[in-house]
């Protein structure tokens, strides 16, 4: 864990100066506290601009999402944090429904994030646009035998799929996002025939999948599109190429995802929260929260990376991603019983 050591030596300082006078200097410099599951490298050029723009300090946590929700738990009124920073909206429903998270009204952020990466609650709001897409190994598949997600399920992909882990809320939320769209029993007669297409068994992440793939182990796999750009980026010349299902008008569009973050119950400066916020989504921020890791931004119109918009444009799944969330449990049980490990 990177525990920012500002905490105390702060606490300190406000505690000696309680009886006497405030410091004028401690007065004036408003400060954001963020808990974030998104490192450091990302994060901190961007907070240092915020930072430069409008004199604000925006100190920060960084851990996995997990710890970080325990500690907001724990720390209950008392906790400095302002804003929760994560990945994935199955995560933020998480901490929305633990009562972690306290709603807000923006108009900016209402219009300039897509109505299907935000809250239908306001708890949060997506800042970065994650696909879960199809990625195939360019010596084995024709891309004209690929179409939908749930045509992996079909016999003649045996022995051809590889998979990440159900364990990992990627693909939780992508089950999920599947219940919301074709109902539960589809739903699991699909997972069942990609578990029974699997050429061996799941793998702990993306990367180790894609590389399955590439060495011919299997010929497709389903992965977010920025482990792909960060492998080609080291070698260029692995035989893999990403294809976008669901494309027809008749289907849902691909499955996306998002980072992003909300304002914490017992924030102690929500104001100040919601207005990092919103210039997180703004075009400027957008353009490097989202290109950094090479993610698609939340807001429209923002340049791609140069790699992100060599694959081409694709029609996202309209549906609220807050229904990753909402049928998590279910997906996970679902995931379970179809024996997808
Ligand atoms: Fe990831």
């Amino acid at each position: 864990m990177r525990l920012a050591t500002f905490f105390r030596p702060l606490a300190l300082v406000l505690a000696g100066l309680a009886a006497t006078a405030l410091s004028p200097v401690l007065v004036a410099a408003e400060q954001v506290v963020v808990y974030s599951a998104r490192n450091e490298q990302l994060i901190k050029p961007l907070f240092d601009a915020y930072e430069q723009e409008t004199g604000v300090k925006v100190r920060f946590l960084t851990d996995k999402e997990g710890p970080l929700m325990a500690r907001l738990k724990a720390e209950g009124a008392n906790t400095p944090a302002d804003l929760l920073l994560t990945v994935d909206a199955g995560n933020l429903w998480q901490a929305a429904e633990s009562g972690l998270l306290k709603p807000f009204v923006s108009s900016t952020l209402e219009d300039s994030i897509p109505a299907h990466l935000r809250d239908p609650d306001n708890h949060w709001v997506g800042l970065s646009v994650r696909a879960r897409t199809l990625v195939y190994n360019t010596d084995k598949v024709d891309p004209k035998e690929l179409s939908t997600y749930a045509a992996l399920a079909e016999p003649e992909w045996k022995n051809r799929l590889c998979l990440r882990t159900s364990n990992k809320v990627y693909n939780q939320s992508l089950v999920a996002m599947l219940i919301a769209e074709k109902g539960e029993p589809e739903a699991e007669r699909i997972v069942r025939g990609w578990v029974a297409n699997l050429a061996t068994s799941p793998f702990s992440d993306d990367t180790a999948a894609l590389q399955a793939v590439a060495a011919g182990q299997c010929d497709v796999t389903i992965v977010n599109t920025y482990y792909l750009g960060r492998l080609l980026r080291d070698n260029p010349d692995l035989p893999l190429q990403i294809f976008w299902p669901n494309q027809d008008v008749e289907d849902s569009g691909v499955h996306v995802n998002i980072s992003g973050a909300g304002i914490t119950r017992h924030a102690k400066n929500p104001d100040g929260a919601l207005k990092l916020l919103e210039w997180l989504a703004s075009a400027t921020a957008q353009d490097s929260f989202a290109g950094e890791n090479l993610e698609y931004p939340a807001r429209a119109g923002v340049p791609l990376a140069p790699l992100v918009e060599s694959w081409g444009e694709f029609r996202q799944s309209p549906l609220n991603v807050a229904f990753a969330g909402a049928h998590q449990a279910a997906a996970v049980r679902l995931m379970d019983r179809a024996g997808y490990r």
